[in-house]
């Protein structure tokens, strides 16, 4: 070993050595947590352009029994890199299409649209098309109610292959949203070539659109883009009633944050938003 060199040294870094321990942890932990449905669901509201509510984003937590509640920085990365995203992103879009065929029984809430985070490994997944269908048939939900957010890392792969598996899931109802629209790598190409539905402004953007004048120019310049796409926005990351008004302004149709509600579990979510809805 020493012949190798001074530099291998690092290897044996017990800081090092200690991280790779807590990794192999997390990951046992978390497959434990999938076995035993520790994983949650929670919702934020999302809201027209008349600030009505028109459905919900589901957002992954971990109710771990030592550490609390967790949120997917905390794991999301860990799951990508394992693989463990594909049974992962299932039990969230397990989760999704029970809420979603429950709020189908109701007419105050039939309406409601869910949108599912697919990471671009899930997406990949040989069975992810027929995954999708069997978890919304066997929950009962309607397809149509569905609304996957992709990501722009979906585009540095075989986009002709991303391209056919969402038209195999539109013929069906589901729709498609670009989340954290502006980060990414997407040109205009391939915007076009993508059926989407919809885009959703990075919060980065929206955050000091009043106070920076590059990010106002960047979000009129999406706000104009989409229109002439004819796709749907939501603006992510909205907190404060100035920065609707601004986005309200420029055309923004769609809006999701703190000024209207941070994610929360289903109970307070129905409580809060659909009261008079029922078990
Ligand atoms: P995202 O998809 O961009 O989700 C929006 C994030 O912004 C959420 O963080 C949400 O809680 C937060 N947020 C919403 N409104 C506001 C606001 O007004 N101000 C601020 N400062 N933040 C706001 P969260 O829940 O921690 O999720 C982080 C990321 O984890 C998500 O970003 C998404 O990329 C990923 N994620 C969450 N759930 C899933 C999942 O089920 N599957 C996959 N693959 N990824 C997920
Ligand atoms: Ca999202
Ligand atoms: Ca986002
Ligand atoms: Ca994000």
């Amino acid at each position: 070993a020493k012949a190798a060199g001074r530099n291998t040294l690092r290897f044996f870094d017990p800081a090092m050595q200690l991280a790779a321990n807590e990794r192999a942890q997390l990951e046992a932990d978390l497959r434990l947590a999938l076995a035993r449905g520790e994983l949650v669901v929670h919702l934020q509201p999302q809201m027209d352009e008349d600030t009505r509510l028109c459905g919900a984003e589901a957002l992954v937590r971990w109710q771990h029994p030592e550490r609390g509640l967790l949120g997917p920085a905390h794991f999301i990365p860990l799951a990508e890199q394992t693989g463990l995203i594909v049974p992962l992103g299932r039990q969230v879009l397990q989760a999704a299409c029970r809420q979603l065929a429950h709020w189908a029984g109701h007419a105050a809430a039939q309406g409601l649209a869910i949108s599912v985070n697919v990471s671009a490994r899930q997406f990949r997944h040989p069975g992810f098309v027929q995954d999708v269908l069997q978890v919304a048939a066997q929950a009962g939900a309607p397809l149509h109610r569905l609304k996957l957010e992709l990501t722009e890392t979906l585009l540095l792969g075989d986009v002709e292959d991303t391209v056919a598996r969402m038209r195999q899931l539109r013929e069906h109802g589901v729709s498609f949203s670009l989340d954290d629209f502006g980060t990414g790598y997407s040109s205009l190409g391939y915007l076009k070539r993508l059926p989407l539905s919809e885009i959703k402004i990075d919060q980065g953007f929206v955050r000091d659109v009043l106070t920076d004048p590059n990010d106002a120019a960047i979000v009129h310049t999406i706000l104009a883009l989409a229109r002439s796409l004819d796709l749907q926005v939501v603006a992510e990351g909205v907190e404060t009633e100035g920065q609707l008004q601004f986005l309200q302004r420029h055309g923004c149709g769609g809006f999701q944050g703190w000024l209207f509600g941070r994610p929360c579990a289903i109970a307070p979510f129905e409580a809060a938003y659909l009261p008079g809805l029922g078990g």
